[in-house]
């Protein structure tokens, strides 16, 4: 840091440009993880030799830490930093032999300019860093440093920041979405979902914030927020005089799958609530995490009395040996295959193919997306028990849920 704010003095005398490089090692804490530390180190060694080969005049390198490594480019420009990036990558081309074995290693690139791109040597280092972040996640794993990703990082944080506060404060709310027989056209449940409108950047849809909130480790606080404003509302709709008939289903996260005691958790959030009035959903990725403790969580939840259903069907990976075994009673067809059922072969196969598997295995299904009646109709022919969508309702607010369907 001192070579680097001395660096940006003399740029800043001279009126000439600094470039920064910050370069990151691909696939080295998997190396280390899996070869020891003994070899990493070595590793590192042999890799610190051909970044110091490559230095010219004017250039100066050093290790930051771990597996990262800056280069400072006094007097250059963005053609000549380029081509430096170009000539430190390249000297990793050649595969090092370590104790009879051969390890092909690439560094990601981040870039940043002084003073184009920043004016302190702090925001030089700060700007690379995001560079490199860029980098890591595109193809060409080298990234200039742009005043959009800067905006972007500002954006998220913000979004972070008021995610957490609507969450602390809240500010989320739930929205249901009616269920039916296919048999008798009853309503049968309802999904809980959550909403979040901010004041200032409007409504955020769930795609944006549950990612936010997965990333920020709120996902298990979400859940339990959905849980109990779910409970409420059931108590609610049952003081207005309107019970509501059916289950309840709440979206259960993979990570609070992670939980070996989620079924007492969840017991004491709903604990004013009758279990069989709720369902929980879970996707069918998250549950194959970790197969052999969701077999046992989904089974205490079972014993709780708690009834569970596997989401976005046909999308995950689940073995057939497992599906027996997790203590579910439904499967929810994803959408995406019902959306094309009637113009796909394809499509329309495999929703035949799951709801045939579900009869066999004595478990309900409940079609998702359903939006024109030409679907319900094929899936009722095809023998699925129940449907959501478009077609028979939107989600609505619980006051809306009461007087609509209750
Ligand atoms: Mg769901």
């Amino acid at each position: 840091m001192e070579r680097l704010e001395e660096a940006c003095e003399q740029a800043r005398l001279r009126g000439n440009c600094l470039g920064l490089l910050y370069l990151d090692l691909q696939r080295f804490r998997q190396i280390n993880d899996t070869q020891g530390h003994e070899l990493g180190d070595l590793l590192l060694a042999e890799i610190a030799g051909r970044f110091s080969a490559q230095v010219e005049p004017g250039e100066f390198i050093a290790r930051l830490g771990g597996d990262e490594f800056m280069v400072l480019l006094t007097d250059t420009r963005p053609a000549a930093m380029a081509h430096a990036i170009e000539r430190y990558r390249s000297s990793l081309m050649a595969p090092i032999r370590l104790s009879e074995r051969s390890f092909s290693i690439s560094a990601s690139v981040g870039a940043a300019l002084f003073p184009r791109d920043a004016d302190t040597a702090q925001s030089l280092f700060q700007h690379a860093s995001i560079a490199l972040n860029h980098a890591k996640q595109d193809s060409s794993r080298t990234r200039f440093f742009t005043a959009t990703m800067a905006d972007e990082l500002h954006q998220y944080e913000i979004l972070q920041l008021r995610f957490s506060e609507a969450l602390a404060k809240d500010k989320l709310s739930l929205a249901f979405q009616p269920q039916f027989s296919l048999k008798t056209g009853k309503l049968i449940g309802a999904e809980a979902l959550c909403r979040w409108h901010d004041e200032i950047l409007g409504h955020v849809s769930p795609a944006t914030f549950i990612p936010l909130a997965e990333e920020q480790g709120l996902i298990c606080a979400l859940g339990e927020w959905v849980l109990e404003a779910a409970c409420q509302q059931l108590m609610t709709w049952e003081r207005q005089g309107k019970p509501f008939p059916g289950r309840l289903s709440v979206n259960v996260s993979a990570q609070q799958m992670d939980d070996p005691r989620l079924a007492e958790h969840i017991q004491r959030i709903a604990t004013r609530v009758p279990p069989g009035k709720l369902g929980l959903e879970l996707t069918e990725s998250g549950l194959m995490r970790n197969p052999e403790q969701t077999v046992r969580v989904t089974r205490a939840l079972c014993r709780a009395g708690f009834s569970l259903a596997i989401d976005d069907f046909g999308t995950g990976y689940s073995s057939l040996s497992y599906l027996k075994r997790f203590a579910a009673d439904t499967l929810k067809i994803d959408m995406s295959f019902v959306k094309d059922m009637l113009k796909s072969s394809h499509d329309h196969a495999i929703v035949s193919t799951i709801i045939a598997m579900a009869q066999t295995l004595g478990m309900l299904t409940v079609a998702e997306g359903v939006e024109a009646a030409e679907q319900a109709e094929a899936l009722s022919a095809l023998g699925c028990t129940g449907v959501q969508g478009f077609h028979f309702g939107r989600p609505v607010d619980g006051d809306t849920f009461a007087k609509q369907w209750l």
